[in-house]
């Protein structure tokens, strides 16, 4: 015995009631009837849905600058954090004239994540050093085949002209936070700012 856990089970003989099974059938089927009157737990998803937390991580988004340039370096390090091995990526190299679509001199090609391999931990967004990936408090759809989940840069990337607004599942905490930190990716978004962001873009 490697632990004290393991518990001696006994075989007890049954008694004619048991034998009979009819009372545990009518005591199961009883308990069943009471719960037609007691509130379900469960709702009618998708069409209903619970209100969910503030800071609620749902589907990735890869932001794009001020001046609507990919952020996304391909540096490899949310890939790297990455504990379900979600991440895949192919960088490549800008060429002259492409600086206004990718903001650094590498950029990712091809940038993909397995939703069905995620489990929307956050540690990408938290080893980013180019505030180019975040979670959203959107959902991520349903599908009938898996290679539907892999999310590539056309559903990842943010639109030009209908950025995420990253405000809406920040605490004020949370919001102090990373303006502390100087972070720049909700300048778009923040009325309020109470700090002069810096030079970490
Ligand atoms: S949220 Fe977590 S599991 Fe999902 S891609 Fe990011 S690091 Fe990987
Ligand atoms: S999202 Fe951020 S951490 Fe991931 S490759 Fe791009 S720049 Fe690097």
């Amino acid at each position: 015995m490697l632990t004290n856990r393991s518990q001696v089970v006994s075989k007890k003989e049954m008694t004619l009631i048991e034998k009979m099974y009819l009372p545990a059938i009518f005591s199961g089927m009883w308990i069943t009837f009471t719960h037609l009157f007691k509130k379900s737990a469960t709702i009618r998803y998708p069409e209903q849905t619970r209100e969910f937390s503030g800071i609620y991580r749902g589907q990735h988004v890869l932001k794009r600058d001020e001046k609507g340039a990919e952020r996304c370096t391909a540096c490899g390090l949310c890939a790297v954090a990455c504990p379900a091995e979600a991440i895949t990526m192919v960088s490549a190299e800008r060429k002259p004239g492409e600086e206004h679509l990718y903001r650094e001199e590498k950029y990712a090609k091809i940038y993909e994540i397995n939703m069905l391999r995620c489990i929307f931990c956050g540690d990408c967004e938290e080893a980013c050093p180019k505030e180019a990936i975040f979670l959203t408090d959107r959902k991520v759809d349903s599908f009938y085949t898996r290679k539907e989940f892999i999310y590539g840069k056309s559903i990842l990337v943010e639109s030009k002209d209908s950025p995420i607004d990253l405000t809406k599942r920040q605490t004020p905490d949370v919001k102090e936070f990373k303006l502390d930190k100087h972070y720049a990716h909700n300048q778009t978004f923040d009325k309020n700012k109470k700090t002069k962001v810096g030079g970490h873009h």
